[in-house]
């Protein structure tokens, strides 16, 4: 399932919904009521229900049977797939070259850091700074875990049943912050800083997260291409490792790393400028483009 939240212009509420196909998307709230499944408006609740699949897929079944909650795609407008979520946690220097890029020893153990959730937005949104805070503004492609159950202490073997799917994330940075800091948390943690979409893809239809290509285009210039094969640590190492430290929840998201090609190592440097757009892709979870605005 592709699970993502959206809006109409109608003045109702926002509902969380599922893309069956490319025209069309179920708002789950109203085809889940039509079918006696109580299903919440946000997806961060609907992840913390129990059998959130199950009931997700009767709904979309009573849906496709019914026409009750089908909207056309250009009738509605799409959200971040998760909004406020508990946790953001971000892995740095998890692909190999990435590491050597910046010349940095390949790491033992995962390094976390953290943006705040508040640097969460959309699809299509807009990614804005302050000129006067920030003059180097910088793109990372990342696939990202949202996590589907309360996890504490998981093993590394049952980790993945512990995450709902995977998103196509841009991990922006602000890098004369995050360097002149001494540690990074102002640096990534600015508001727009963690465009997440298109939809949420759960790990039914994703048959091996680590071997998917990832890029990222700035402008239509592709200035990163990898692939998730190149993951020092895994989606399961990350959530077991997390885990041994803290409670992850559901929607909690795991930005587990960039490839090369970040533009403040690249020579001559690209940093994200007014007017930019870019895209991030990942195969096989979507492509996530948005335009950047400084000022
Ligand atoms: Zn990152």
């Amino acid at each position: 399932m592709r699970l993502g939240q959206y809006s109409t212009t109608d003045g109702a509420q926002d509902w969380v919904g599922a893309k069956t196909d490319d025209r069309t998307v179920v708002n789950l709230v109203e085809a889940g009521a039509a079918a006696g499944v109580e299903i919440p408006r946000e997806s961060t609740d609907l992840l913390a229900e129990w059998e959130w699949r199950r009931k997700t897929e009767l709904a979309v079944e009573y849906a496709e049977q019914t026409g009750v909650g089908v909207r056309d795609v250009d009738d509605v407008d799409r959200l971040a797939p998760i909004t406020d979520p508990e946790k953001v946690v971000c892995v740095g220097l998890n692909y190999r070259d990435h590491a050597e890029e910046g010349d940095n020893p390949i790491p033992d153990e995962p390094v976390l850091f953290s943006k705040f959730p508040t640097t969460v937005t959309g699809p299509g949104s807009t990614i804005t700074w302050d000129p006067d805070l920030t003059e180097k503004v910088d793109y990372e492609a990342e696939l990202v875990v949202v996590i589907g159950r309360e996890t504490r202490r998981v093993d590394r073997e049952d980790a993945f049943d512990h995450v709902a799917g995977y998103l196509v994330g841009n991990d922006v940075s602000a890098r004369d912050l995050q360097h002149g800091d001494g540690q990074w948390v102002r640096g990534k943690s600015l508001d727009t800083f963690a465009p997440i979409g298109p939809e949420l893809v759960t790990t039914d239809e994703v048959d091996d997260p680590h071997d998917l290509d990832i890029w990222a285009e700035v402008n239509g210039e592709r200035l990163q291409e990898s692939s998730t094969s190149s993951l020092i640590f895994g989606v399961d190492d990350l959530v077991s490792f997390c885990s041994q430290a803290f409670t992850l929840k559901p929607g909690d998201l795991i930005f587990t790393g960039t490839p090369p090609g970040v533009g403040v190592y690249r020579e001559p440097p690209v940093l994200l400028d007014d007017g930019d757009s870019v895209t991030i892709g990942i195969d096989g979870i979507g492509e996530l483009t948005n335009d950047c605005r400084c000022g």
